[in-house]
């Protein structure tokens, strides 16, 4: 394939046609392009953009690289959720059994954690047994017979984007919005949904800093993924602050039962409740969004989706009697230290990115991709904005492997709080906007 004339196209602010995105995908993707050329076109996209039609047929051109999962006919509609990433984001836990407790289907692909945002696949890795690494048959398999599935991007599916994202990784390419929407859409049609709710995260731990370029973001991926066959909705929510009370991979999974069980945190509990009921009125399944939420907040509050959880974990391999005394300890990190508060007052501010920061460096997290994690390490108890403190209450606790690096830990997520004495008028929203 001569790329140089399209290259220089895409260069000087052209529009390339379908076909020739669609070839320059196949053939990157066999190794018959260079990466110092694909590496080009990544850098011309960057600067220039790409128009909505070469969003689409690159997102579809990165979707047909590899194995589309192939479901039997079935009434119940097969949906998913993505999140953009944040710190103590364990949504996908709860909402896929409450999913498929409100009759979809659900082959949730998740990914890993990097930087300091944590991944699902390293938070299901803490629970004894569990196995993420499945063939897409045996992911249709769990799907069918329990509802949802939580696992990992197998070799098959999407090996465009496996190649295009390490490249942009290395090429400084990575924060371009056409190219983010490509990559996030190419594997969520890859799992073949027909509708899709998405978590865009704006704020000090987000990807996208600001409310601005997150919209920007989630205009376009509703944009593409409806054109692409999807019925998408977008939540914007705000990531300046931890979601629920947790960072770090076995606590969040703690979390995460303890919202099964309806025993919150509140701002989680919220966003899975909001994701489920958004899936309900875009399949129709609702007619608008109070009785969804609703309709969601029954089900959940039926106990049946933290049975449904116990089905799959049982269908990926957990040992869950092990995973059942796990649960019952406070802690599984050797060292536990408490962060108090030096005076009474209210709390204004958690940073999220400082929270992120102290899970990565106790091990919760990865500096680089190959890195592995440390499951039992992170923090929980995190205290929230707008919550009163008394001298000496515990505004979060530390789990270590270590105590230096638990003393360390604890020295840098001081600098994370901030407090006033008087109350805190209006707390933020966690959905500042929905995109649809
Ligand atoms: N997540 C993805 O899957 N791809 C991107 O490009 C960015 C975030």
């Amino acid at each position: 394939m001569n790329l140089l004339p399209l290259l220089e196209a895409k260069r000087d602010g052209g529009r390339l046609t379908d076909p020739q995105i669609r070839d320059l995908i196949v053939a990157h993707t066999a190794g018959r392009i260079p990466d110092y050329q694909m590496a080009a076109f990544l850098m011309a996209a960057f600067f220039r953009g790409l128009y909505g039609g070469e969003t689409r047929a690159l997102t579809l051109a990165m979707r047909d690289s590899g194995e589309v999962l192939k479901f039997p006919n079935d009434t119940r509609p097969l949906v998913d959720k993505h999140s953009t990433g944040g710190v103590g984001d364990k949504v996908s836990l709860p909402l896929a059994p409450l999913l498929a407790c409100l009759g979809f289907r659900v082959p949730m692909i998740s990914g890993r954690g990097l930087g300091i945002t944590g991944g699902t696949l390293d938070k299901l890795e803490s629970i004894p047994g569990f196995i993420t690494a499945l063939t897409s048959e045996r992911i249709v398999e769990v799907v069918q017979t329990v509802g949802c599935c939580l696992a990992g991007q197998t070799a098959f599916m999407v090996p465009a984007d496996m190649k295009l994202y390490a490249l942009r990784d290395a090429t400084a390419t990575v924060p371009s919005i056409p190219l983010i929407t490509a990559s996030i859409l190419s594997k969520k049609l890859a799992e073949s949904i027909s509708a899709l709710v998405l978590d865009v995260k704006f704020g000090r731990a987000a990807f996208m800093p600001t409310l601005e370029p997150a919209r920007e973001l989630a205009r376009n991926l509703v944009t593409i993924a409806a054109e692409s066959g999807v019925n998408t909705r977008a939540f914007l929510t705000d990531m300046n602050t931890p979601l629920g009370r947790t960072a770090g991979n076995w606590l969040e999974v703690r979390e995460a039962v303890d919202c099964l069980e309806c025993r919150g945190p509140e701002d989680l509990q919220e966003l899975v409740l909001h994701c489920a009921a958004s899936l309900l009125v875009q399949t129709g399944k609702s007619p608008d969004m109070p009785a969804a939420l609703n309709k969601a907040a029954v089900v959940l509050a039926s106990g049946k989706p933290r049975e449904k959880w116990d089905q799959l974990l049982a269908a990926q391999g957990a040992d869950l009697d092990a995973f059942n005394r796990k649960l019952q300890l406070d802690h599984t990190a050797p060292v536990v230290l408490e962060l108090v508060t030096p005076d009474e007052g209210f709390i204004t501010g958690c940073d999220a990115r400082i929270v992120g920061e102290v899970v990565r460096e106790l091990g919760g997290g990865r500096f680089r991709q190959e890195d592995g994690v440390n499951h039992d390490v992170g923090v929980d108890q995190l205290a929230k904005p707008g919550e009163p403190c008394g001298v000496n209450s515990v505004l979060a606790r530390v789990h270590a492997a270590t105590r230096e690096q638990g003393e360390a830990a604890l020295a840098k997520l001081r600098g994370a709080f901030q407090f006033q004495r008087e109350p805190v008028p209006v707390p933020v929203p966690l959905i500042v906007e929905t995109v649809q």
